[in-house]
């Protein structure tokens, strides 16, 4: 925690006072009645170790656990001696009732469409599974998947997973440099990657990056190569178009280095096909093997390489779908999230294909060949849920209602949101505008650290109160405490903390068990987890994330939560997206820098500029107070993100204190932002 990382007392509540109550609709069809949920938080909140336990038996083991749990904080074992495979209990157990069910629905950005069946993707699977074997992989080595978001890579995830063999998913949006840092990090054996990728009409050359940073990953051997152009077609034709049983010693080497190439199809060819099921054959691995290993976003400093288990790990992925989604066969299931950040992981593969349910998945952009794309996706394939980021929802609002209204969403029956706090504004307009007033919103609070999501409403039980994720899951222990590590009182601002360990928390972070205590279990004593968050409490118990405790603003000894001028600023009609921070002031301590991007329509002339302004301090003031009047406004086009959308608000805090930025930006989405952001910093300065 740093010297600044103090919340303090929170001055400001938010301005939405409306309770939406729980749906009436989930209660009646929900898989869990009322009843059944009020025993859950019941058992949760007495014996969490059963409640975990219990969970535990919805998944298919080889062989039972012995002892639930073992706590040598920081560091947890769950269901100790188990063994089990993530993919058998994500397909193996649903060949026998719903073989023929689409388990995945894709649509390329070129339009093309493809369904898998659980059958189908089971065969995939196992065969790559005997494929990697081939390549010489064994249970613990380490995979890295550089891919774009087509079934292939749903298929690469789960067929490590069969194997054993720790998988790495690189997004794909990252550059060679990212890829090779992660792949050494990782020491990753073999890259399963694609020639490239649609995204925004062009093509994302993930070959050539991984040729680029091959030479300097001493210890990879192979790159597995999709041609993008297969994609999606898992058909036996596809397969037999391939030269079949081809001798693969016969490889062509990537780029200047040594790794070897081979081709996704030659690989899967290269397998007799009645010796699938046997090569292809599922590990019975133990509880604690790691699944994967994910690094982090990057929004508050380097990322870290996050490990995280499997059988503990599925358990909290299992259940919180089930709960906060309320998943069925019948639904069409579509979180919009990458597989290169966690929400991809646990909310694109493992959650829902552990359910048993059909997952929709979109490879391009969300404006691509027009605005409504995800409308028109929904649309076309009835999709029943969706999930995305308050990042992509504000990209929405931006771009105007008619191409949300132009198209029937009257299929969708959940929202969801992940990945930062929604503003208010955010929320009644996703509420509104695309679940017709009619579908509740689970804003989930969770992080890579987490595994699954810990903060949610679970919809048939659960009132909404827009911008808050509401009440932990049952089975966390969830405070917001002070320094000291005692409850503060209702409404004041906190740290916002894990008091007890959860089955899907990390293991560690990969080879560097010392910052993994240091991070997260150093602040607060007794193998408390901190999640670096702020947050309070309200007389509900309800739980308002107010940002990371490092973005937290002292103005003049009061502490304001940057979300909460973002959102005050964001209230305003001509705002479209805001990010705030603090800078240094001799005599506030703190003064407010406030980047602010207008709604399209809003566009403004260099003689209004100082209006503007002006109008939108005074609205800040009107919504919060005096206290929090922004000092300075910057009106920008683009606010600096991560890849996986979230503002950067350390970046912003080096523009805003010295002009310019020296921190890491690896993870920066688009580095023009942040040369128009100086640009315009040194034209003013
Ligand atoms: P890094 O740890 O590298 O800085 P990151 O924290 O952005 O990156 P993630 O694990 O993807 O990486 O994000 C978790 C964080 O996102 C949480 O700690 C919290 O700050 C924020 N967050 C996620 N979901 C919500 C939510 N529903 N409401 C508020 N904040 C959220
Ligand atoms: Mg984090």
């Amino acid at each position: 925690m740093t010297e600044t990382a103090n919340p303090g007392t929170f001055d400001v509540t938010l301005r939405e006072n409306r309770v939406f109550p729980p749906s009436r609709s989930f209660a009646e069809k929900s898989a869990y009645s009322l009843s059944d949920l009020q025993r859950l938080r019941e058992l949760g909140a007495r014996d969490i170790e059963g409640y975990w336990a219990e969970a535990a038996r919805d998944l298919t083991w080889f062989q039972k656990w012995n002892r639930i749990l073992e706590w040598q904080p920081p560091f947890s074992k769950w269901f100790v001696g188990g063994r089990i495979n993530a993919s058998v209990n994500c397909l193996d157990r649903h060949l026998a009732t719903r073989p023929n069910q689409a388990a995945l629905i894709w649509e390329g950005e070129p339009g093309e469409c493809s369904t898998f069946t659980y059958a189908e993707l089971h065969r995939q699977v196992e065969n790559l599974t005997a494929g990697l074997r081939q390549l010489g992989l064994k249970a613990g080595d380490r995979v890295a998947i550089y891919m774009p978001m087509v079934p292939e890579a749903t298929v690469a995830m789960l067929a490590c997973a069969r194997g054993g063999f720790t998988h790495t998913v690189v997004f794909g949006g990252f550059s060679s440099e990212s890829l090779k840092d992660r792949i050494n990090d990782a020491e990753a054996k073999v890259v399963i990657t694609a020639d490239f990728g649609w995204r925004k009409g062009g093509r994302v050359q993930l070959l050539e990056q991984v040729a680029a940073a091959a030479s300097f990953c001493a210890t990879l051997t192979h790159a597995v190569v999709l041609q993008r152009e297969h994609a999606g077609q898992l058909t036996p034709q596809v397969r037999r178009s391939f030269q079949t049983r081809r001798d693969l010693s016969v490889l062509s080497s990537l780029g200047e280095s040594k790794v070897k190439k081979v081709d996704w199809h030659e690989l899967m060819a290269s397998i007799d096909p009645r010796e699938v099921s046997r090569l292809g054959r599922p590990e019975e691995l133990d509880s604690e093997h790691p699944l994967f290993i994910l690094y982090t976003s990057g929004t508050t400093g380097k990322p870290k390489g996050i490990v995280h288990s499997t059988g503990g790990y599925l358990v909290g992925a299992l259940r919180s779908t089930k709960l906060v989604f309320d998943l069925k066969p019948t639904d069409v299931y579509w979180c919009t999230a990458d597989i290169g950040w966690v929400t991809g992981h646990s909310y694109v593969v493992y959650g829902p294909l552990a359910v048993g349910a059909t997952v929709f998945m979109y490879e391009g952009a969300p404006t691509t060949p027009e605005n409504d794309r995800f409308w028109a996706m929904i649309e076309r394939h009835r999709v029943s849920i969706l999930y995305t980021a308050p990042t992509a929802i504000r990209a929405f609002m931006r771009l105007g209602d008619q191409f949300p209204q132009s198209r029937d969403l009257s299929s969708l029956r959940l929202l969801g949101t992940v990945g930062e706090p929604i503003n208010p504004g955010a929320w009644t307009w996703y509420h509104d505008q695309i679940g017709g007033g009619r579908c509740p919103i689970v804003d989930t609070f969770w992080q890579t650290e987490t595994g699954s999501i810990v903060i949610s409403p679970i919809p048939a039980e659960t009132a909404l109160k827009p911008g808050s994720a509401t009440r932990p899951l049952p089975g966390y222990d969830v405070e917001v405490v002070d320094r000291a590590g005692k409850l503060v009182p209702v409404g004041q601002g906190g740290y916002l903390v894990i008091r007890k360990p959860w089955p899907s928390m990390a293991r560690t972070i990969h080879g560097d068990p010392e910052r993994f205590k240091k991070t997260y279990f150093s602040d607060f004593e007794n193998g408390v987890y901190f999640t670096g968050d702020g947050a309070r409490k309200d007389a509900d118990g309800y739980i308002w994330c107010l940002g990371r405790v490092d973005d937290v603003l002292n103005v003049a000894g009061h502490r304001l939560g940057t979300m909460e001028v973002e959102s005050a600023l964001v209230s305003h009609p001509k705002v479209a997206e805001a990010a705030v921070v603090g800078r240094a002031d001799d005599i506030k301590g703190q003064g407010i820098v406030a980047f602010v991007t207008l709604k399209k329509e809003f566009s403004v002339a260099d003689r209004d500029l100082k209006s503007v302004q002006d109008e939108l301090r005074n609205h800040v003031v009107k919504e919060i107070g005096a206290i929090a009047r922004p000092d300075e406004i910057r009106l920008t086009d683009g606010l600096p993100k991560t890849r996986s959308g979230k503002i950067m608000r350390r970046l912003l805090r080096e523009l805003a204190t010295h002009g310019k930025v020296q921190g890491d930006v690896t993870t920066l989405e688009d580095l023009n932002v942040i040369a128009a952001l100086q640009q315009s910093s040194d034209d003013e300065g």
